[in-house]
């Protein structure tokens, strides 16, 4: 058995995924571990062997696992990290906290991130993915991602280090962000909300939003 360090957060040998994936599909991890908190997580990946892979994964909304699983340290973020601070123009989230949470606070302090509200992922694989809706993506309010390096490195990156592009960025696939800075344009909350209201009608109207598919009809 490889060794694998002991975290204060839970390890669990063996995970079936697919009751973790949007579409319900997918194996067995070898390891999923999910981090107590930011320090938790560095060390665990500096002590974790180099051999040994990291997946990290949201909330599997953009994932299709094969059935022979994941030969890896699935790591998912969870509790510790889904904290959202509002300042000014100014929101930092916690890369577990749900689009659709985000959004909605957001929307409730003046500030528009409204696209996110029909996104069904995390903050984490919004900002892996640049996600996007109705003409805006995370490229277009993102200031910087604290991330975790394979080596447990705890760095920041800017715009310019996401390499983001349509759906993708240039993210190293065993990198875990933790956290994101975003800045947004400020509304009229009713009207943000009223937004939101219009985006989900449309969404209900256009996709079979009851049944599970993985959007753009
Ligand atoms: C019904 C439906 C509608 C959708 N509509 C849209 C849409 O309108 N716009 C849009 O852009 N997408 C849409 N998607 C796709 C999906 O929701 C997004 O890509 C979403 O951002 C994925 O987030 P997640 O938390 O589910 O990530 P996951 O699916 O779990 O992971 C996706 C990728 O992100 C990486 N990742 C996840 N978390 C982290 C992290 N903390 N650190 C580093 N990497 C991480 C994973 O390794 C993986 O490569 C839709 C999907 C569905 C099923």
């Amino acid at each position: 058995m490889p060794d694998i360090p002991s975290p204060r957060g839970k390890l669990t040998q063996d995970r079936d995924l697919s009751s973790l994936t949007w579409l319900r599909v997918g194996g067995v991890a070898d390891y999923f571990f999910q981090p107590a908190d930011e320090d938790d997580l560095c060390q665990f990946m500096r002590d974790l062997p180099s051999d040994i892979a990291v997946f990290p994964m949201g909330v599997g909304s953009n994932l299709i696992v094969r059935d022979g699983g994941l030969r890896a340290v699935v790591v998912r973020l969870g509790r510790g990290f889904n904290q959202i601070a509002i300042d000014g123009r100014h929101v930092r989230v916690g890369a577990a906290a749900l689009d659709a949470h985000v959004a909605r606070k957001s929307a409730e302090a003046g500030l528009d991130l409204t696209f996110l509200r029909t996104i069904p992922g995390s903050i984490g694989g919004a900002v892996r993915m640049n996600a996007g809706c109705y003409g805006s993506y995370v490229k277009d309010h993102f200031i910087e991602a604290s991330v975790v390096t394979r080596q447990g490195e705890r760095i920041t990156l800017g715009a310019d280090d996401m390499g983001f592009a349509y759906r993708q960025s240039a993210l190293p696939p065993e990198w875990i962000i933790t956290q994101a800075l975003f800045e947004a344009e400020t509304g009229d909350p009713a009207a943000l909300a009223e937004r939101i209201a219009t985006q989900l009608a449309k969404r209900d109207d256009t996709q079979p939003t009851k049944e599970l598919s993985a959007g753009s009809t």
